[in-house]
């Protein structure tokens, strides 16, 4: 026959599955040696069956439980209704994965009239034993037959009133007499028959009490919630009672073996003297903390810490214990591992293992990506958040705390933050244009849009808190309001947002801040994540600033640094970056057909014929006005550009910078058409300024010649240095000469460039060789030839990722370009999609994940996987990399360590992420030997 049913001295820790997680526990801490109060398990397997028979034992279970009653009825000499030594034990459910729903524990089982006479009789204890009468009553009522505790409570009550008194301990023997006579009273009132008073039947209507609230609503919502299967089914354990209502030198705790809250070392938890079970959760006497324990019983203070230790040392993790003193003797009545909070995750861990209980190894697999994310942005004072108005809830877009005073529009919030003022931009949804409201603002609070809208992605990827899709609020955006409920709040008032849990509240919440750079116990655990991983851990950065920041949270280079920012205007230049760009494209019309036929003619100075040629157009351009301009524009742009790279190599000193060529649409440099239409007609109307007009009109004509259906597979990337003779020459004019500047200052420089957007080998032929000319050029100039650089290229196009092996044959790198490979794979514009159905198709579980997020293994991923291949198939030491936002993303970290990519690159505040994932990826699927 199977076993259903395992005294504590059969069962171990690893029968978590069988026993539950607490019977488990009690059976290996029995075996520990610690002071358990003896009992049984009966089976999880056993609660399945029960239910599978309609809520029926299982044939042969009861006298399964007998025998192990009457086991237990000899070790600890005592006995159910015995007139000189009565049992009397707990219930108490416990299912493999600790699950609040189920069952309460039923205490003082056993406990009858007679019982209580002989207790009386024992103890000499006539409060003790009416006390623990009245507790069992209310809880099986309550707990087994399922009438309302609250009735059971109000008996109780009543005497506290009758002889005016507030605290349980208060009330005199005699009222609490009366109080166990009231609710038997009661019981058979609500019942129809007399309170049981056989132990026996009492015992079983509990364990069936136990497995039937596996199956309750709230238990199934919750499993249901937490993918919890169904089958697991709930463990039943009978334990001997212990009791902490004897007195005053009894009393009953719980304890953490470290603290959860800071994990800093010592006993953390509360005490309450006198008291059973719950009570101390139940708050109805204030306990005592173990801090003030230890001063006041050292005695008591020393056996609890090497109970501590020798559990943490056995578990070799911090332990939730719960213990129970009767009369001076200390018992254990759970163990299991603690939940903490991402500080005290990270300090156990790292202070573990320097203590020696486990490894690094261990130690760094012990703590979340989520840990980190959590550590790292600034919280809300917890009781500060208590006392706050909550105004409205949405979506937890990008963790952290913000306090600003509320501003409709990015325009004026960049002028509140310049001035510097604290800003919550708070717009229906944000776009490209809020951008420079958003820089300055420390949160952005939307109205729509979702997890992955503009607001959402740009704020994790500037570490800023965000609350997206908050529908709750009303944006009037004509009167600069929003209302929620029965608040309105206007421009200039302040908010508080947290972006962890998407609340929103009116006022300034006060804060707690993190430096990472105070975080010592992280660091020291990053620090192993380093030695482990076998991923590099890289950053985008595209300025000095981010830089330095980057490199403190642990980059190894830069993976991406994009250049747009470069042709903008910078505070402080006396030139304008942008107006050359504008005067630039306006001349490109002219000069760059011409000056592309040259470069072609260039190709072939061999053949009289088109030698002949070349130096006919040659004449032409060199005289021609726009051709000249266009150059001079070019040239204005370059000292800027390679005074910026120069801090960006500083910065840099010792690791490699992967500089991304120009990469969007060239209109982004103009100004937006609507707004030159509404110009050339003002001008127009008019009519007194006919030398703008024309000026304006040329532009809109420009304008409209660049205009594009679809720019997102339009001229921008490689295409643009292309068609735009100069263009990238200039900008590695500008990287080089950096280089060699900063090279002879005694940094040690590593420049790469990267050539993106490229889908055909024949783009990057094209621009690899005048490119590399240009390089070349810089370097004998400079006498620097030993100075190393790459040529390389984003794989962001499928036709790229597809014909890998050729196009290695000229790149020096490949870095994923994962947010435009994802887009064209799927065929999905992110902007028009997110929104629109992308999400939704989430929701229904049409996809497993935003792509966008998380990489697509099987699709983006195979193409991936594919390329890498390929790729070092003609070229073995190829070095690849990811810098789309999936860099930062813990899965998609692991997916790019299981295809051997040398480095992830991803934003400043990620990359201790990054590493952190990196690590546990190597841990998981090792690539080291
Ligand atoms: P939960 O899973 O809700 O914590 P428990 O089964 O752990 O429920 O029990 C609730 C309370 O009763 C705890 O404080 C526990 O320590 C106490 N308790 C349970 N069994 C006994 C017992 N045999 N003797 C004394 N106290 C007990
Ligand atoms: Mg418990
Ligand atoms: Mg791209």
């Amino acid at each position: 026959m199977e076993k259903r049913v395992y005294d504590f001295t059969e069962g171990n820790k690893e029968m978590k599955a069988l026993l539950g997680g607490k019977g488990a526990n009690l059976a290996e801490m029995t075996s520990l040696g610690l002071n358990i109060p003896q009992g049984f398990t009966i089976t999880t397997k056993t609660c399945n069956d029960f239910m599978d028979a309609g809520g029926k034992f299982p044939e042969g279970l009861w006298e399964e439980v007998l025998e192990h009653v009457e086991t237990l009825e000899k070790t600890t000499s005592k006995k159910f209704n015995d007139l000189e030594a009565p049992l009397l034990v707990s219930v108490r459910s416990g299912a493999p994965i600790s699950m609040p729903g189920m069952m309460d524990t039923v205490l003082n089982m056993g406990m009858n009239d007679q019982v209580a006479e002989t207790m009386i009789k024992l103890t000499g204890d006539e409060r003790f034993v009416w006390d623990a009468y009245r507790r069992f009553i209310t809880m099986f009522s309550d707990v087994v037959m399922g009438l309302e505790r609250h009735d059971y409570e109000g008996v109780f009550d009543k005497i506290k009133e009758a002889e005016g008194v507030s605290g349980d301990t208060d009330v005199s023997v005699n009222g609490l007499k009366e109080t166990v006579a009231g609710m038997k009273y009661l019981y058979k009132e609500q019942m129809g028959v007399d309170f049981p008073q056989d132990p026996m039947d009492q015992l079983r209507a509990s364990i069936a009490a136990v497995f039937n609230s596996w199956d309750t609503p709230r238990a199934r919502t919750y499993r249901k919630f937490e993918g919890i299967d169904d089958k697991m089914g709930t463990a039943c354990n009978i334990q001997t009672m212990v009791f902490g209502n004897m007195g005053w030198d009894s009393g009953s705790g719980v304890m953490f073996t470290r603290s959860p809250s800071d994990g800093s070392k010592g006993l953390f938890g509360e005490l309450l003297f006198n008291a059973q079970g719950e009570d101390v959760v139940a708050g109805i006497r204030t306990p005592m903390h173990l801090s003030d324990l230890h001063d006041q019983q050292p005695d008591l203070y020393k056996e609890l810490e090497n109970i501590a230790e020798t559990v943490e040392e056995h578990y070799k993790d911090m332990q939730d214990m719960e213990f129970t003193i009767e009369q001076g003797k200390l018992w254990i009545l759970q163990t299991r591992t603690g939940k903490r909070t991402a500080r005290s995750a990270i300090m156990i861990a790292v202070d573990m293992a320097e203590e020696g209980l486990i490894d690094k190894e261990t130690a760094v697999k012990r703590i979340t990506p989520g840990n980190i994310d959590q550590l790292l942005h600034p919280q809300f004072d917890p009781a500060a958040k208590e006392e706050a108005v909550l105004l409205a809830k949405g979506l937890n877009a990008s963790p952290g705390a913000a306090v600003g005073k509320a501003i409709f529009n990015a325009d004026r919030a960049e002028e509140h933050g310049k001035a510097g003022e604290q800003v919550i931009l708070v717009r229906p949804e944000t776009t490209p244009d809020d951008v420079n409201g958003m820089i300055v603002s420390q949160g952005f609070l939307t109205q729509h849009g979702g997890g992955t809208s503009h607001a959402a992605v740009v704020a994790r990827g500037w570490g800023k808190p965000c609350v997206a899709g908050c529908e709750d609020i009303r944006i009037d955006n004509n009167r600069n309001l929003f209302t929620v409920g029965e608040h309105t709040i206007n421009e200039g008032d302040w908010l508080s947002i947290d972006g962890a849990t998407g609340e929103v509240f009116l006022g300034q919440v006060a804060k707690i801040e993190t430096a990472f750079e105070k975080e010592t116990k992280l660091i020291k655990a990053l620090e192993w994540a380093d030695e482990i991983k076998h991923l590099g851990v890289l950053t985008n950065a595209d300025n000095p600033e981010d830089s330095v920041k980057a490199r403190q949270f642990g980059a190894t280079g830069i993976g991406l640094c994009r250049t747009e920012h470069m042709f903008f205007d910078q505070e402080g230049e006396e030139i304008s970056r942008r107006e050359n760009v504008v005067e630039m494209i306006l001349k490109s019309e002219v000069a760059a057909p011409m000056l592309r036929q040259l470069e072609a003619l260039e190709l072939s100075l061999d053949d009289p014929e088109k030698k002949a040629e070349y130096d006919a157009l040659k004449a032409k351009a060199d005289s021609n006005e726009d051709i000249k301009k266009y150059k001079k524009a070019l040239e204005n742009i370059l000292p800027f550009q390679r005074s910026d790279f120069v801090g960006i190599f500083e910065a840099m000193d010792g690791y490699p910078v992967i500089v991304r060529l120009i990469d969007p649409p060239m209109h982004e440099f103009l100004p937006p058409r609507e707004e030159l239409l509404e110009e050339v007609t003002m001008l127009r109307c008019k009519g007194d300024n006919p030398e703008e007009l024309k000026e304006k009109e040329y532009l809109l004509s420009v304008v409209e010649s660049l205009w594009e259906t679809n720019p997102m597979l339009g001229l921008r990337g490689c295409r643009a240095g292309l068609m735009y003779p100069g263009l990238t020459e200039m900008q590695v004019q500008a990287i080089m000469e950096a280089a060699v500047e900063v090279k002879k200052a005694g940094v040690d420089v590593h420049p790469e460039i990267m050539i993106p957007l490229t889908s055909h080998i024949n783009e990057m032929k094209a621009e690899h060789e005048k490119l590399k000319k240009v390089a070349e050029k810089v370097l004998k100039d400079a006498d620097m030839e030993n100075l190393k650089y790459k040529i390389g290229t984003m794989i962001e196009i499928p036709r790229a990722a597809l014909t890998a092996d050729e196009i290695a044959e000229t790149a020096e790198f490949f870095s994923f370009g994962t947010n435009d490979l994802t887009q064209m794979t799927f065929g999905i514009s992110r902007d028009d999609a997110e929104g629109k159905f992308l999400l939704n198709f989430v929701d229904r579980g049409l996809l497993p994940s935003n792509p966008f997020q998380v990489i697509d293994r099987e699709g983006v991923g195979k193409l991936m996987k594919m390329c890498v291949d390929a790729g070092r198939k003609t070229r073995p030491d190829l070095e690849v990399g990811i810098c789309g936002e999936h860099g930062g993303e813990p899965s998609s970290i692991e997916f790019c360590h299981q295809i051997g990519l040398n480095y992830v690159s991803c934003s400043p505040y990620r990359v201790p992420i990054a590493r952190l994932a990196a690590a546990h990826a190597e841990l998981d699927y090792p690539k080291k030997k």
